[in-house]
């Protein structure tokens, strides 16, 4: 069956626009794309899954991370924009992987755009090609034309928020930006929206080789959907489910890692939490904000009330990485805070630029690093000023430094030398999320595998969420062994992936809550008239993870890598406070093995069986399973 059909002969179900915008960079063409036939969309439905298959189909096996022939595609899923039920606000954008070389690169945001992308009249966008000169996309009801960008080039993503609503005339328009990261190719460049949302793992990096600044949405149609009296039964139950975030927390809380106790301090080698780490934050002026129709309320502003940046107004989501991406540099109180909204104007990925600074900083502490090759910069923990022309310079790839940084904490450890590549926390290249999760054995596991990706899912749970006791009778687990850990995590990537391609934000899914998985599903099926039962909806989850694979496959990743190429920091035993001594490490390979072998994959290779790709009526990719394979 052909991708894009001329002609759609199946109905459209309900939540899609029913178009695609294809964007070729390098001729400035723009054609729309009908959305596939309700077979492919059933199978594949939205955000990462079906933007992972459309970039299976078109993307060359010799196209580079960085080149022209690398293709980005971004999907939105039925639920986005269906202003019923929270959390209704994803776009998944997916790509080959700078970080990595060899996998699927993949970056998803929420907030307003992609709502205003389905307002505009689009699913999602395919962009190819490169453009010889700055340009952004806007896209107005329906209309879609790219525009020059000279002068945008080398703002922050706050002034190209701003500066292109302006250009546009829409104060509703919404943008879909990079920053100077993005346009100098940081590998781990992150694209920001709406202020407080970023998709991290390089998109952005990505959009700056093709040289696209933005992306500007505006518009007033909105998605259908098939049985209101259901969606508005599905979204009142969903929203019962929904913790609120709480102005309190952003002011006495040390961010995720407190919820284990444990933080990120000098590199990885300290775990200490302590009141200084969070000093001023109780001065600030805190507001929370909602996404699209989302009363979860996860992004928050703040005035900072404390401290040499008082005055200084920031703007953050929920999760906190940037927190910790600091303290790892010896960093505390509201420096943080500062820093960490100059890290978003910059438009880099928090973890890759602590993980590289925190390299560089031991490496000035043990004599391996010079002011000759820092641009004069003293590498002391805690050197707020120093930090802030690091991030400078590592957006702009200025100075042997700055490049490194730009590159990766991997590169940047080798480049040094001596024992520094020991110090280095990565994972094929890329970071995990910035927080310690070295005591916590299923987010660990999360973190090293990815289905081969780069950007976890999952990471598990001690008992299977409430809406799977029909068919999951395992736990609880226990923190110290591993035993059950590797379903746990399948089962829950399993679970977070379906979210995400049904155009759901999977942090507005409660999924340890009553109702917290089955009202998805059922808002879902009310939207788009189909009737998937929970097994579906797993199965659906489980088809995007062993895509993910199929993509890394085809470019050279094997399962081995999941464990061989980590940085060695990652795996030593925690060196201080309550968990001091453990690490993982001491059950890998086997818990990598087991992990792949529960979710139908070989341990080694990572390539799905044929029987996998059979069940999961994905035969079309059987030239690159493992029976198939030469390995
Ligand atoms: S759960 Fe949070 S991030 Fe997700 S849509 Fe709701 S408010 Fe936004």
């Amino acid at each position: 069956m052909i991708t894009f059909p001329l002609q759609r002969t199946t109905p459209l179900p309900g939540g899609y626009m029913g178009k695609i915008l294809r964007v070729n960079l390098t001729t400035g063409s723009l054609r729309d794309e009908n959305l596939p036939e309700e077979p492919i969309l059933r199978k594949f439905i939205g955000g990462q899954a079906l933007a992972s298959y459309i970039l299976l189909k078109e993307l060359s096996l010799e196209a580079t991370p960085l080149g022209p022939e690398n293709i980005v595609v971004m999907m939105t899923g039925p639920l986005t924009g269906n202003g019923f039920t929270p959390g209704g606000t994803k776009m998944t954008a997916v790509y080959l992987s700078p970080l990595t070389n060899t996998t699927l690169g993949r970056g998803a945001t929420s907030g307003y755009w992609a709502t205003y992308l389905k307002a505009a009249g689009y699913d999602g966008i395919i962009l190819t090609g490169a453009s010889p000169k700055p340009v952004y996309l806007y896209i107005n009801e329906g209309k879609a034309e790219l525009r020059d960008a000279a002068s945008f080039w080398g703002l922050g993503t706050r002034a190209t928020e701003d500066r292109l609503r302006e250009a546009v005339g829409h104060r509703e328009a919404k943008v879909l930006c990079i920053g100077p990261a993005g346009e100098n190719m940081n590998r781990a460049a992150m694209l920001a929206n709406d202020y407080n949302h970023f998709a991290a793992h390089s998109g952005g990096a990505v959009l700056g080789s093709k040289k696209l600044k933005a992306i500007v949405v505006h518009g007033t149609k909105r998605p259908s959907f098939r049985d209101k009296a259901k969606l508005v039964d599905a979204g009142w139950r969903w929203r019962q489910t929904l913790e609120q975030h709480d102005v309190k927390k952003k002011k006495t809380k040390y961010g995720h890692g407190e919820a284990w106790g444990v933080l990120n301090n000098l590199n990885w080698r300290s775990t200490e939490l302590s009141p200084a780490h969070i000093h001023g934050f109780g001065d600030n002026d805190v507001v929370l904000r909602p996404c699209f129709q989302c009363a979860r309320l996860c992004p928050w502003d703040a005035k900072l009330g404390e401290g040499e940046f008082k005055g200084t107004v920031v703007h953050f989501n929920a999760g906190g990485e940037w927190l910790d991406t600091f303290f790892n540099l010896g960093i505390k109180g509201n420096a943080v805070l500062y820093l960490a909204e100059k890290i978003n104007n910059l438009g880099i990925e928090c973890s890759h630029f602590s993980c590289g600074a925190g390299v560089a900083f031991e490496a000035w502490e043990k004599g391996l690093l010079g002011p000759d090759r820092t641009n004069g910069l003293k590498l002391e923990w805690g050197n707020v000023e120093a930090v802030g022309k690091l991030l400078e310079m590592a957006a702009r790839r200025e100075g042997w430094l700055g490049n490194l940084l730009a590159e990766g904490p991997k590169q940047l450890a080798e480049a040094i030398g001596g024992d520094a590549p020991k110090w280095a926390v990565h994972t094929k290249g890329g970071t995990p999320a910035m927080h310690e999760w070295r005591p916590m054995l299923g987010q660990m596991l999360r973190e090293l595998v990815a289905s081969g990706g780069m950007k976890p899912q999952g990471g598990g749970s001690t008992k299977p969420p409430p809406d799977l006791r029909y068919r999951e009778t395992w736990g609880p687990l226990s923190a110290d062994s591993p035993d059950g850990w590797a379903w746990s995590h399948v089962l829950s990537e399993q679970y977070r992936q379906f979210t995400g391609i049904f155009g759901g934000c999977w942090f507005a899914q409660m999924n340890q809550k009553p109702d917290g998985l089955n009202s998805i599903v059922d808002a879902f099926n009310a939207i788009t008239g189909w009737n998937f039962t929970m097994d579906q909806a797993l199965e659906a989850g489980h088809r995007s993870m062993i895509l993910q694979s199929v993509f890394g496959t085809q470019r050279g990743w094997i399962a081995d890598f999941d464990w061989q190429d980590v940085g060695p920091r990652f795996l030593e035993p925690i060196p201080d406070g309550k968990y001091k001594g453990f690490t993982i490490a001491k059950w890998l390979p086997d818990l990598i093995f087991e992990y792949y072998r529960l979710s139908g994959r070989h341990e080694r290779t990572g390539r799905p069986f044929k029987n996998t790709l059979d069940q999961l009526g994905l035969e079309e990719f059987t030239p690159w399973s493992q029976e198939a394979s030469q390995l």
